[in-house]
């Protein structure tokens, strides 16, 4: 059941309301967009009393850490990340979704990562220093790996060393950031469950949620079979005595529809790179309408979106605006054929205004969501 958590973030008056969607972000700046249009994006969400958030991939900033070190500047002076933006930091990367972040080169003591200067070990233990000291997250992902593998004795060791990096994050001290562990199991129910019995035995006491991983990544794997092991997974950490923590799901590129399904069933986080994989292929999101009176009818789980093509050419000469009734400013201020033009030139403003709307109908379908839940529960 959807649920309205707000989360407390370091600063004195920052929140987080969830259900929420994070933004995505390239090299942990969020695409296309200036910090002022960030802040503009944020405003609405800003005025309910929440932040917005961004998802940062460790793998991405490590091609800086080395120039932030020598600067001896943190990620949010360097990038210029506004300060109510939450930033969200986890391993993996949306470039990398359908590979996830395991290679034959881990091993117990350190994961490899793929950066422009070839490939990259680092420890547990760097993870958490790199996190903690020069990007300040508010929301710190544990250290673990995400396998698309279903051989049980690869899904086996992935848990066990989920379990061995997750004691040594919660020994960390990662300042104000609140550490979510790592949910692993692949499709193996039983691993699963497993997983979770001996995480909760650190997490009890260390950590401030749960990120249900290994979505996403499986070859020919359904929004039901995620749906399924998202509902387990949730059934279990109630059952166990840690239903109030937050529940995060990162999980590459979900469509909004599948989205607000999770949400719907009691996810508070949600990572996604489909505004930007949508922007990128030249496509504008449609938010359904309201429903009317007694309607009832539902999509059933993993139902496509609604989306224009601004690459089509019957929108040439359309003077209209791009998504009637949207709000954002891509669609208040220019029309079709404008856009049009824009993503047939190779014109970057048409990317720009693109996230802009796509980022616009993410935030305002969860915001639509939140307002719909009378009551926090906690
Ligand atoms: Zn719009």
């Amino acid at each position: 059941m959807a649920r309205k958590l707000t989360v407390k973030l370091r600063g004195e008056d920052r929140s987080l309301c969830t259900p929420a969607v994070l933004l995505p972000t390239c090299s942990g700046v969020v695409p296309f967009l200036t910090d002022e249009l960030v802040a503009e994006l944020c405003a609405k969400d800003v005025a309910e009393g929440s932040v917005v958030g961004a998802y940062v991939p460790y793998s991405e900033l490590l091609e800086s850490t080395k120039i932030m070190k020598k600067l001896g500047t943190c990620f949010r002076d360097f990038a210029n990340v506004p300060d109510n933006l939450c930033m969200v930091v986890g391993c993996r990367s949306k470039s990398e979704a359908t590979n996830a972040n395991i290679t034959k080169k881990n091993s117990a003591e350190a994961m490899s990562f793929k950066t422009h200067h070839g490939r990259v070990k680092v420890t547990p233990k760097e993870y958490c220093s790199d996190a903690a000291d020069m990007v300040k997250p508010d929301i710190l992902l544990q250290f673990a790996e995400e396998t698309s593998s279903k051989n049980q004795n690869r899904l086996r060791k992935t848990s066990e060393r989920a379990i061995s990096w997750l004691k040594t994050c919660a020994a960390h001290d990662l300042g104000d950031a609140n550490l979510v562990a790592a949910l692993v199991g692949g499709v193996n129910e039983r691993l699963r469950e497993d997983h979770v019995n001996a995480s909760v035995e650190i997490a009890r006491q260390s950590a401030a949620g749960y990120a249900i991983c290994e979505l996403g990544i499986r070859e020919n794997e359904t929004a039901s079979e995620r749906l399924e092991i998202v509902q387990k997974s949730i059934a279990q950490l109630e059952s166990i005595g840690e239903g109030d923590k937050i529940r995060l799901v990162s999980a590459g590129c979900l469509n909004l529809s599948e989205l607000l399904e999770l949400a719907a069933k009691g996810v508070d986080v949600l990572s996604t790179s489909y505004p930007l994989e949508l922007t990128k292929s030249g496509k504008a999101l449609v938010l359904p309408a309201p429903r009317q009176g007694n309607e009832s009818k539902r999509r059933r789980v993993g139902d496509g979106d609604t989306v224009m093509d601004m690459n089509d050419k019957s929108y040439a000469h359309d003077h209209a605006p791009m998504v009637k009734g949207c709000e954002c400013f891509a669609c208040k201020t220019h029309t079709r054929a404008y856009i049009y033009h824009l993503i047939d030139a190779k014109e970057m403003l048409g990317q720009t205004l693109l996230f802009i709307h796509n980022a616009h109908c993410m935030l305002s379908a969860f915001r639509h969501m939140r307002s719909g839940i009378a009551q926090p529960r906690i």
